[in-house]
């Protein structure tokens, strides 16, 4: 906000900045001084915001206009998410990229297919060499805000240094340049890798640029597509990267604003167990908590298959709270907003919607997270065991998932074949599975 002002006095634009304490006392008597009569505001999506902004009773008209960080309007989406049977991101996805003419001619997809993800699911086999992402030096304006930060007297969250993250236009251009120039080419083959001490492979970075506004989306995607042009850049990477940013991101908030405003409060497992305290230290025996956790406090920063499968995987299974797992993402991350997190840490991690937006839970035992990662190797769990000492907390609650909602999960088509799996399973192991997981809860509470 302080270098956006700066940017804006720049241009020649009257800028009134204030500090306050009372938003809504300040804005008023702006609003007298000025004597204005009628504020346009863009709205600003997130149902909060926007209930506070509608409740403010101000002494002039209130204009929303549609919000520009988006390529699709509210009412748009509402249009093709009404014309439909079912949500299917894929479907959503296919119809942008006819819409905004992108990688599509004639109607048709280039490389004659819509979707290349099978080709960016590669484990990380070997020394993987990922570029340095583009961090910057916070200047003196930043610096103040750290300090202020720093000296804030309430409870916060990770640390404030070093911020590397960029805070102008003219930066967010910066990164984005990187992205293409450097870390495009390979985005797409390890997509789902987790690597201990490459926190950011050849991900992005640049979701917080787009939700604060200062990159555009369709400029992103257009960069994206020009680059596979110019410089020949596989199509696996280049699709898997506008499909994020054309079909996920432009999904994930259609739905936000699609949904009842009552979808935050989804708890279809009914589960109710605390957040163990270790989610705010990082102090934990469980190696791939212990980093995403850890990376996420000194960066405020995970990507997405950490986020998903490390973060939200762990607190599906063992069945921690959604509304607290959706406060805790909110508190954590540089990118969470309210539009975002809903529909991802409810519906996409949790499926504490019941399956409004994915088809079948995000649920795995180790298996997966050895095979995508290399965190169970230095872990003083073994991914191998369900039970004993040494057993994977992933492993017992996952069996102990299935089995405590079997009857919900019969009724997802997709989950069949895996509880055929459970079907399998000794009496006893099953017991000494429910065992364990109900004394790691009695460890780890308070
Ligand atoms: C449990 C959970 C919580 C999440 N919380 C947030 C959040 O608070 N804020 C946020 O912006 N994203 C969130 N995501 C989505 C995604 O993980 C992040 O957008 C991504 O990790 C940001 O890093 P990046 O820019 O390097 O992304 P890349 O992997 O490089 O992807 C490129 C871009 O695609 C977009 N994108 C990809 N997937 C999604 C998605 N599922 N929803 C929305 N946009 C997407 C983002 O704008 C991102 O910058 C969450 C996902 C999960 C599973
Ligand atoms: S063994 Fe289990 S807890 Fe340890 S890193 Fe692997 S999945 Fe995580």
């Amino acid at each position: 906000m302080r270098h956006f002002a700066q940017a804006l006095e720049a241009d020649g634009w009257a800028v009134t900045y204030e500090l306050t304490d009372d938003t809504a006392a300040a804005l008023k008597t702006w609003i007298a001084d000025q004597e204005i009569t009628e504020l346009r505001l863009m709205d600003p999506v997130d149902h909060p915001f926007r209930q506070w902004l509608l409740a403010l009773d101000l002494p002039c008209e209130l204009t929303l206009l549609d919000n520009n960080h988006f390529l699709w309007a509210e009412a748009e989406f509402n249009t093709w998410a009404d014309s439909r049977k079912g949500l299917l991101m894929e479907s959503f996805y296919r119809e942008g990229r006819k819409r905004f003419e992108v990688l599509v001619t004639d109607g048709q997809p280039e490389g004659e297919q819509w979707n290349f993800d099978k080709e960016n699911r590669k484990p990380p086999k070997g020394k993987l060499n990922p570029p340095s992402p583009q961090w910057f030096d916070p200047d003196d304006i930043t610096q103040a805000v750290i300090e202020k930060v720093e000296n804030l007297d309430i409870p916060t969250f990770g640390q404030a240094t070093p911020f590397r993250w960029g805070v102008t236009r003219a930066q967010a251009l910066a990164v984005l340049d990187t992205f293409i120039d450097h870390r495009l080419d390979t985005f797409g083959p390890y997509q789902d890798a987790m690597v201990t001490g490459e926190e950011t492979l050849w991900h992005a970075l640049l979701s917080p640029y787009l939700n604060l506004g200062l990159l555009h989306p369709l400029e992103v995607i257009q960069r994206a597509e020009t680059a596979y042009q110019d410089q020949n850049l596989p199509l696996n990477s280049v699709e898997g990267f506008i499909r994020q940013v054309l079909g996920w991101r432009e999904y994930m908030r259609g739905l936000y604003t699609y949904f009842d405003a009552d979808y935050a409060q989804g708890n279809w497992f009914d589960h109710d167990q605390p957040l163990p305290d270790f989610f705010w230290t990082g102090d934990v025996a469980m190696n791939c908590l212990h980093q995403v956790i850890d990376q996420t406090q000194r960066t405020g920063y995970a990507h997405h298959i950490q986020r998903l499968m490390i973060l939200s995987n762990f607190s599906l299974i063992a069945g921690f709270n959604p509304q607290a797992v959706e406060d805790w993402f909110h508190a954590v991350f540089i990118d969470a907003y309210d539009w975002v997190m809903q529909t991802n840490v409810i519906g996409m991690g949790l499926f504490a919607d019941g399956g409004q937006l994915a088809s079948k839970p995000y649920a795995s035992s180790a298996n997966y997270v050895n095979r995508m990662s290399d965190y169970c190797k230095g872990c003083h769990y073994n991914h191998k065991d369900r039970t004993g000492d040494k057993a994977c907390p992933f492993n017992f609650f996952y069996w102990d998932f299935l089995h405590r909602h079997r009857d919900k999960l019969q009724s997802q088509g997709r989950m069949s074949f895996i509880l055929k799996n459970l079907d399998k399973m000794s009496e006893q192991e099953l017991e000494t599975i429910q065992q364990q997981a109900a004394e790691w809860h009695k460890a780890h509470q308070g």
